[in-house]
């Protein structure tokens, strides 16, 4: 799973284990990425041509 923001994969993310349910990575650790939140790509699927 990559990231929708940045496009970089899930573990390049440092773990989060906060309370919000839809979050649960982190800032990317990518030094050339400046992407502080994972983003999961779910909504991404066919949504955005509807
Ligand atoms: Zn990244
Ligand atoms: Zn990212």
């Amino acid at each position: 799973m990559n990231c929708k923001r940045c496009h970089h994969i899930s573990d390049a993310h440092i773990p989060s284990q906060e309370s919000t349910s839809l979050v649960k990575f982190g800032k990317c650790l990518v030094k050339t990425c400046f992407c502080k939140q994972f983003v999961e790509p779910i909504e991404a699927i066919d949504d955005e041509l509807i």
